[in-house]
């Protein structure tokens, strides 16, 4: 079963797009040190109309830092973004047009959205804010509320969040997000706090903001299974860096790096409620002093000498499949295929 998408013909330009960037913090590693936390390195992605790029990897892996590098909530230490085509200048605050067009929607709805205030009000005021409510204010929330498939919607407008479930919360949320009219709609973690049974339906719902609203979509998770349903798109990321990015398709039935490997095969069926478990497989690195070379080569039962010298680039092995790992050089493609000849 899955969402994905069944587009054909020529790609659509990217919405927005992140080249090479970077985000280091500063940080007391001691009494009297001071460290750098690498928290995301080098990262290169396109977000394109009607598509869904997930973003995959544990804790500490980088990926919220990258959705706060993409939202502009975080500066970048280094590399550029494009809007449209259009270069950002790095060191400017976002403007309140970026803010709009790409909305972030956060793992727990009950901590964003205000106990105090109804549905209501909550859709209400983005909408008067950025001057979206047209002539009719209450029938432009019953239309968000509809979007999200939060029906009959006259049920829901007068709620408070503590009267929703945890479901009904996160669409509340993704509500709000879209009556700004966003063209890219990042979703950090958006089904991690739901019970399993309503998981589907907010991944459904996204899906249908990408195919019939044309949302470039950027779902952040730590859960493979539900990237396999629902994205174009798997970039992998292990302690700061992208490890594996290509189609879905191909990362879930043919994935090529070690790390991805380890992801899918403790991954649960994400109709079941059983829980991903990496424990045995040892723990993401400090950020603050990653490994040398490979970071994933302390836990990589492949790792050789080359992996603990030298980080190793990102090589291609098929269309628009890249892997960052030393497993995939010219040089070990051939000793190997040169070993089964
Ligand atoms: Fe393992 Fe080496 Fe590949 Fe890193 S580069 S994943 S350590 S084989």
């Amino acid at each position: 079963m899955s969402a994905g998408n069944e587009r054909s013909g020529p790609e659509p330009t990217a919405v927005l797009e992140a080249v090479d960037i970077s985000k280091h913090f500063r940080v007391r590693a001691g009494r009297f040190r001071r460290g750098t936390v690498h928290a995301a390195e080098n990262i290169s992605l396109a977000l394109r109309p009607g598509t869904v790029t997930a973003v995959v990897g544990e804790s500490g892996s980088g990926k919220s830092t990258l959705t706060r590098m993409l939202a502009r909530t975080h500066k970048l230490t280094s590399g550029r973004l494009y809007f449209k085509g259009e270069e950002i200048d790095p060191r400017a605050a976002a403007t309140k047009d970026y803010r709009s067009a790409v909305q972030l929607v956060l793992q727990d709805p009950f901590a964003s959205l205000n106990p105090a205030h109804t549905v209501r009000y909550i859709l209400s005021r983005p909408l008067q804010i950025h001057h979206k409510a047209g002539d009719d204010l209450q029938e432009s929330v019953l239309g968000l509320l509809r979007r999200v498939a939060l029906e009959p919607a006259e049920q829901f407008i007068d709620k408070y969040p503590h009267e929703l479930s945890g479901g009904q919360r996160q669409r509340v949320s993704i509500a709000r997000a879209l009556a700004v009219e966003p063209e890219v709609l990042i979703a950090d973690e958006p089904v991690s706090m739901l019970d399993v049974s309503i998981r589907l339906g907010v991944l459904n719902l996204l899906a249908d903001l990408r195919d019939r609203d044309q949302l470039a979509i950027v779902y952040v998770t730590h859960d493979i299974a539900s990237a396999r349903y629902l994205a174009d798109t798997i970039m992998v990321m292990y302690a700061g860096k992208v490890v594996e990015v290509g189609p879905a398709d191909l990362i879930a039935n043919a994935p090529q790096h070690p790390y991805t490997k380890l992801l899918l095969s403790a991954a649960p069926d994400p109709e079941t409620a059983t829980k991903t478990w990496l424990g045995d497989s040892g723990a993401p690195p400090s950020l603050v002093s990653p490994p040398s070379g490979c970071r994933f080569h302390p836990r990589c039962p492949f790792a050789m000498a080359v992996c603990s010298q030298q980080a190793p680039p990102s090589f291609d092995v098929a269309a628009d499949h890249h892997v960052a790992c030393w497993l995939h050089s010219p040089e070990q493609v051939e000793a190997q295929s040169g070993a089964l000849g």
